[in-house]
């Protein structure tokens, strides 16, 4: 069964456990954090701790970012307003970013340091929100790897 989770401000997926060692650890970093009465809050899907890989609930677009992470590789990210992003390296350097803010996922291709720039992405591919995470992670591998168009 999964357990409360919670996406905190320095982009890491947490369940209960690994966020409350943290807190025990560091006392400056304590945070108030409203735990739900029972585990699952409402628009929560199954994530995954970025920490120990236990199944929490999370919001549900962190939560298919967090499963499709365990596939594909990369890191989570904040873009700002905690809204979330998946971000692989590509092997030129360039970077694809995974989002899925408006339901569907949002899969852009960056040229290097585009990303980290606030530059344009060369590359953007939409698939829909029912993707299965196999699907879409086959995708967004395929994004990592594709040769970049030149231009
Ligand atoms: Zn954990």
């Amino acid at each position: 069964m999964p357990v409360a989770g919670v996406w905190t401000p320095w982009a890491e997926v947490l369940c209960r456990h690994c966020h409350d060692e943290i807190d025990a650890k560091e006392a400056t970093a304590k945070r108030k954090i409203e735990w739900p009465e029972g585990e699952k809050r409402e628009g929560d899907g199954p994530g995954l701790c970025t920490k120990c890989g236990a199944t929490v609930w999370v919001h549900e677009d962190v939560a298919q970012l967090s499963r499709l992470r365990k596939l594909t590789g990369g890191v989570m990210e904040q873009t700002g307003g905690m809204c979330a992003a998946l971000a692989i390296g590509r092997l030129d350097g360039g970077t694809v970013v995974v989002t899925n803010l408006d339901g569907p996922l949002s899969i852009g291709v960056y040229g290097p340091g585009e990303w980290e720039e606030g530059g344009a992405e060369v590359q953007c591919y939409c698939i829909p929100e029912a993707t299965t995470d196999e699907v879409a992670a086959f995708v967004i591998l395929t994004a990592v790897k594709e040769k970049r168009k030149e231009d």
